[in-house]
């Protein structure tokens, strides 16, 4: 090895877009969504293990760049992701995001990669975990109003985890319905798009919300929302952008993944600092009850915290041996001695 050739020490998995596709194909999108689950499920158990903090975010006129780590005194975990509900318009996505997975005991990087399509999974993942504790039991039709990036990821995870086999679809925009109902067909679901939410949601047990405004918009309204709904939000996830009317939050009962980053950024925002919340890894830990009776409306306030992130990266590593998944990067300096940084310049020069 030469002074500049990347020695075993610099070398850090890195997973690409295609290589994430890859392993989406090898696994299949429905399985994969349900192991995501798994993990997120098994992260959540062990909740108290974990630094949790708000995501850090930098926020401007066109959108949002968060920055959400977390450790378990084993492996440290961040996320880069952003938020530009304007972005459409120029042919760029809303939300783009990588992350890294490290080793706490070295500080040294052990993986990166991207998390485009890996949110999307875990955001999908972790919305059906919160239903499968919170949804009427047997719900099998559910409203998914905006059909943007999010949509499919959220209809296959419902579909896969708690067999809903209807949708009725609605985005202010028909080519976005016309997209994800030519995206998913075939694929197992009776798909109805409808001309507005009110349409949507007659006769749905659950209501999944994933529109993009920047800004407090009512996409449901109090007298939309039928007694033992269950309400999956995922689009108002930044402070001054919510999507449900205050008296949809009054009535119901109100689950989050991490509550001081949900009244932040969540619907939540809209309720008093101390309106009552429930934290889906209490449900999980047996320490407070999800759904309690059928007229019950069980809110899912969901903005994705870390903890969801980590359990993704964690799943992906596992994944590693399973395709040729990772590249190598070149990402760390290894001098031969480690104090002599400055000599592994000079040498290669
Ligand atoms: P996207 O821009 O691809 O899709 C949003 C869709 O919403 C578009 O098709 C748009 O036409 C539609 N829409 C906007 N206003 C509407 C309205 N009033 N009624 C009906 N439809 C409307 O965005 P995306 O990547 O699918 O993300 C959707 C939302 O979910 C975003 O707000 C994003 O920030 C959020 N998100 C949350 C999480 C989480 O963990 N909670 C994760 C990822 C994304």
């Amino acid at each position: 090895m030469t002074a500049s050739s990347p020695g075993p020490l610099s070398q850090v998995a890195f997973v690409s877009v295609e290589r994430m596709i890859r392993l989406v194909h090898a696994i299949g999108v429905g399985r994969m969504l349900a192991e995501l689950a798994g993990y997120i499920e098994a992260d959540f158990r062990r909740w108290r293990s974990f630094d949790k903090t708000p995501r850090i975010a930098s926020h401007s006129h066109a959108g949002v760049i968060e920055l959400m780590p977390t450790s378990d005194g084993v492996l440290y975990g961040f996320k880069y992701v952003n938020g530009h509900p304007g972005n459409v318009h120029s042919g760029r996505q809303t939300v783009t995001a990588f992350g890294v997975l490290a080793d706490v005991e070295t500080g040294y990087p052990l993986l990166l990669s991207e998390m485009t399509i890996l949110t999307a999974l875990r955001t999908a993942a972790s919305s059906a975990l919160a239903a499968r504790l919170l949804a009427p039991p047997g719900a099998g039709t559910m409203a998914l109003i905006g059909n943007g990036a999010q949509a499919e990821f959220q209809a296959l995870a419902f579909g896969t985890v708690l067999g809903v086999g209807r949708l009725r679809l609605y985005d202010i925009d028909r080519a976005a319905s016309e997209k994800c109902q030519r995206n998913l067909d075939g694929l197992g679901f009776a798909i109805e798009i409808c001309a507005s939410a009110e349409e949507a949601v007659a006769g749905a047990e659950i209501i999944t919300t994933a529109t993009a405004d920047k800004r407090h918009a009512t996409i449901l309204t109090d007298n939309m929302v039928g007694a033992g709904v269950h309400i999956n939000a995922v689009g108002g996830d930044c402070p001054g952008k919510t999507e449900l009317h205050a008296d949809i939050l009054r009535r119901s009962d109100i689950f989050v993944e991490y509550a001081p980053q949900t009244r932040i950024e969540g619907e939540l925002q809209q309720m008093p600092p101390d309106h009552p919340v429930t934290e889906l890894w209490q449900v999980l830990a047996g320490e407070a009850r999800g759904r309690t009776d059928a007229r019950q409306i069980t809110l899912f306030d969901s903005v994705g915290f870390a903890v969801e992130d980590y359990a993704a990266l964690r799943y992906v590593r596992d994944q590693i041996g399973r395709i040729e998944l990772a590249e190598q990067l070149d990402l760390v300096a290894d001098p031969d001695d480690p104090r002599d940084l400055f000599g592994m310049l000079l040498r290669a020069a």
